[in-house]
């Protein structure tokens, strides 16, 4: 039970293509909504400057993610950009215990394995205004090569084809925007009658 209202904890998972915000945008809600944790995935790419161990990522080598891929460790995982990404089984275990709302971070590949076997979920799509915009702000951010852009953009058209069974869309055309709309998801979805049955006890108690 959620430990602010009493309800369950909400899994809100995200995706979007490369190059969308959506880094950016998780980073503001964790930062900013009350009671909203990040879920930290497994991952085997090497780790950047600025990251850390635990809490970017749980950092592991290629062996031992296959290991807890056959051992049923991952309730979703994908191979992104050439490497292996997942969230673990005991992640989410662990939240729906402790009653936290988390927040996953991660591609349609993964979305859809919990989309199918996580059906309380909520699914969000974050979409660039167009496609060149991607491909400016994919530009502007200067770490990538023009091959990397292409190959970004290529799989661009491909997550965008998935959003369609998403949830939620959210244009990220202002960073602002983007952001207030996220949150106003959050804030319905935990409104949500079926998530809130408790409320209603004490007024089914009472006699007029
Ligand atoms: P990055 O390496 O830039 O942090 O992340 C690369 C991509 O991997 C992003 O699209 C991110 O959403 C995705 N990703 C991160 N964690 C997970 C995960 O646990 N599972 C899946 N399926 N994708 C993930």
């Amino acid at each position: 039970m959620n430990k602010q209202s009493q309800r369950d904890g909400v899994l809100f998972v995200v995706s979007a293509p490369s190059g969308a915000g959506k880094t950016s945008l998780c980073r503001e809600l964790i930062d900013n909504v009350q009671d909203l944790s990040q879920s930290i995935s497994f991952a085997t790419r090497e780790i950047r400057a600025g990251e850390q161990d635990g809490v970017d990522y749980h950092f592991i080598d290629e062996p031992a993610f296959r290991d807890m891929i056959s051992d049923h460790k991952l309730a979703e995982w994908a191979e992104v950009h050439g490497n292996l990404y997942g969230t673990s089984i005991t992640t989410l275990k662990q939240a729906a215990l402790d009653g936290v709302d988390l927040l996953l971070d991660i591609d349609c590949q993964g979305a859809a394995q919990l989309r199918k076997n996580y059906h309380q979920g909520v699914f969000i799509f974050i979409l660039p205004p167009d496609m060149q915009v991607l491909e400016q702000r994919l530009r502007d951010r200067g770490t990538n090569s023009a091959a990397d852009i292409q190959r970004r953009l290529k799989n661009a058209h491909g997550e965008i084809k998935q959003a369609a069974w998403y949830d939620y869309l959210v244009v990220n055309d202002t960073f602002a925007a983007a952001r207030d709309k996220l949150t106003a998801i959050i804030s319905a979805e935990r409104c949500k009658a079926q998530r809130n049955k408790f409320l209603l006890n004490q007024f089914h108690s009472q006699e007029f």
